[in-house]
């Protein structure tokens, strides 16, 4: 299979904080697939490391309050070209840009709302098959060829 995957989750250190959040369970179920790995942060030209973001209403804002809505679209559109013809997506969890189901409030206080992250909204309105990287049962299945 043609996977797209969240560069962090390889061991990439392209995070807000300049770590990554490498998933070695995932590593080792993946092997043998063609992975590509995709970071709309680092897409949208934003520094390693950078202030954290967060999801607040329709926008994306930095931790000082600045608006990045535009600039972090523009790399998750980018990083969209690149993957749009993947059989599979597995995203890092609640990120502002890859979170699927859930992502912070935009109060940087560490609370979880309902929602998806920028770049996880625009893959499934191309309804590509979209997986958090902590469904592993749901993945292996996929990847077993059932839906
Ligand atoms: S934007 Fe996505 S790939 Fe990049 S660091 Fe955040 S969760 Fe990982």
């Amino acid at each position: 299979m043609k996977i797209g995957i969240s560069a962090c989750l390889l061991g990439e250190k392209v995070r807000y904080d300049g770590t990554d959040k490498r998933n070695e369970d995932l590593i080792h179920l993946l092997d043998g697939h063609e992975l590509i790995a995709v970071c709309p942060e680092r897409e949208a030209g934003f520094p390693i490391p950078h202030e954290p973001l967060e999801i607040k209403g329709n926008t994306v804002i930095t931790s000082s309050g600045e608006d990045v809505t535009e600039k972090l679209h523009q790399g998750a559109e980018r990083c969209l070209e690149r993957i749009v013809d993947c059989d599979l997506l597995i995203f890092k969890s609640k990120s502002p840009s890859c979170g699927i189901g859930r992502v912070y409030d935009g109060s940087f206080s560490g609370k979880l709302i309902e929602g998806d992250g920028v770049f996880a909204s625009m893959c499934k309105k191309k309804k590509i098959v979209l997986c958090d990287e902590n469904d592993l049962e749901r993945i292996k299945a996929l990847l077993n060829g059932q839906r």
